[in-house]
Parts: structure tokens; C-alpha cells; sequence
């Protein structure tokens, strides 16, 4: 049993220390002595042929989402569309995440158009959301992590919020809806990095892996006593600050 870890843009899309969740990924399956490589991929590498278990895609600003769209437009984003409507998991983190829908609309710019892998649309707003974030997910429980866009997203039908905002702006700072679930994918804006401090998320997305690789899967739990200390710590300093 082994994970073999897609980083999508990894040079070209990773701002707020998004690489923490790749990082995390890998070690969590390593500490289950689950062997993981990480494989990059990155403008003008090939998705196809290369047995990804798992996506993960990170943040970027409007410029390096302008070259990642373009690289996606054709094959790669027919196939990353194809893997995900195939169940592989994929968790997208803010530029990546306005990429897996419709399109992105920078200020004042064309469309950026995204892989439609989710119903999803987004367009930047004039306002800019930066600080941290709490939701309630059901699935989940509570996940605590940090936002910096000015980017709105906005769910169409056959897509779920991935929870609910109780710190925070979320998705378009109307709704107080945060993220989005369809199938095995996960698009959020939620920075941190986000699975060190959620480990409930980053064991769903190994669990949802191996589970479509080799069938029912019973991870063993790990002691997150210093995850966990940190998830609280860190709800607790936002729940302070919001009042
Ligand atoms: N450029 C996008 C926005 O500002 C995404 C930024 C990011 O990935 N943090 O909404």
C-alpha cells in the first residue's frame, strides 16, 4: 500500500505556507507506515500516465493563475476534470480551488477560464479578506485556518459548502458559507497551512485514497495531542479576536 501525492503547481502556486499540507499528507501516512512519494506537477507536466492517488493545489496570485489557466486549457485539465469526477481526492486552497470551477474573473481582466471539475464561479471583489477563519463542517467538525483573497466564490447546484462561517469571511463574505464538496474534492480558503492543524481533514483525503486504490481502508490513529493543541489554541485566539 503506498499514496502517491499530485502536487499540482508546486512552484508555481504556493503563497501562506500552503506546502504544509503536502507536508502533512506524506507524513501522516508515513507515521502509518503507509510509503508516500510527492510528485510535482507543473506547467507542461503531463497528468495523465502518472497513477496520482491524491491532488493537492495551493494558492497563487492573479498572475501565476493567468499561466496555470492557460496550461490547463486543453488535455491536463480534461484529464485533472476526468480524475476527479472519478473520485480521486483532490483538497484546492483558494487560487486553486477558483481554478477547479467555471472561471475566474481578475479586476478588470478577461476570464481566467477554471477545469468546471466544480459548479462553482468566482470573481474578484473590491474588497480583500485577510485573517483567520472558523467553520463548522459537518463532516468534519470545526476547521480553523487563515484567509487572504479578494477572490468571491459562488456554489452552484450539485455542490455543498464544505461548512459553515463562524470566523470569517468564507466564500464571498454574504453567505457565510465557506468552501465546496463535490465527490472526493475539496476547494476551500482556507491557508495555514490547513491539514497540520485539521488532521480529521488530512486523514479523510488518505482515507478517501487508498480506500478508491485498494478497497476498505482502517487507518490507525496517530497522537495529535500537539495538532489538536494547536487547532484549539488557534479557534480559541479567533473566537477572542471576532468579538
Ligand atoms: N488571486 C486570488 C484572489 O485574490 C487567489 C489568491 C490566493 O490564492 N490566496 O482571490
Amino acid at each position: 500500500m503506498n499514496l502517491r501525492i499530485g502536487w499540482l503547481y508546486g512552484h508555481e502556486m504556493n503563497i501562506y505556507g500552503d506546502r504544509g499540507n503536502v507536508l502533512a499528507l506524506a507524513h501522516r501516512a508515513k507515521w502509518r507506515g503507509i510509503p508516500s512519494e510527492i510528485v510535482t506537477i507543473g506547467i507542461g507536466q503531463a497528468i495523465a500516465g502518472q497513477a496520482i492517488d491524491l491532488f493537492f493545489w495551493g494558492g497563487g496570485q492573479d498572475r501565476e493563475q493567468i499561466s496555470v489557466a492557460a496550461d490547463l486549457s486543453g488535455d491536463k485539465g480534461r484529464d485533472l476534470k476526468a480524475a476527479i469526477e472519478d473520485g480521486v481526492p483532490i483538497l484546492a486552497v483558494c487560487g486553486g480551488y477558483q481554478l477547479l470551477g467555471h472561471y475566474y474573473r481578475p479586476h478588470g481582466e478577461a476570464d481566467l477560464p477554471g477545469i468546471s471539475a466544480l459548479n462553482v464561479t468566482s470573481e474578484a471583489g473590491s474588497e480583500r479578506f485577510i485573517g483567520n477563519v472558523v467553520i463548522d463542517a459537518p463532516e468534519f467538525g470545526t476547521l480553523v485556518g487563515f484567509e487572504n483573497h479578494s477572490g468571491l466564490t459562488f456554489l452552484g447546484n450539485g455542490v455543498q459548502p464544505l461548512g459553515k462561517v463562524r470566523v470569517g469571511h468564507g466564500n464571498n463574505g454574504r453567505d457565510r458559507q465557506e468552501g465546496a464538496r463535490y465527490k472526493n474534492a475539496i476547494g476551500c480558503y482556507l491557508h495555514g497551512s490547513l491539514l497540520p492543524k485539521n488532521p480529521v481533514l488530512a486523514d479523510w483525503l488518505i482515507s478517501a485514497a487508498l480506500e478508491r486504490k485498494h478497497g476498505s481502508v482502517d487507518l490507525p490513529s496517530l497522537d495529535d495531542a500537539v495538532e489538536t493543541r494547536a487547532h484549539d489554541q488557534v479557534v480559541r485566539r479567533a473566537l477572542k479576536l471576532a468579538r
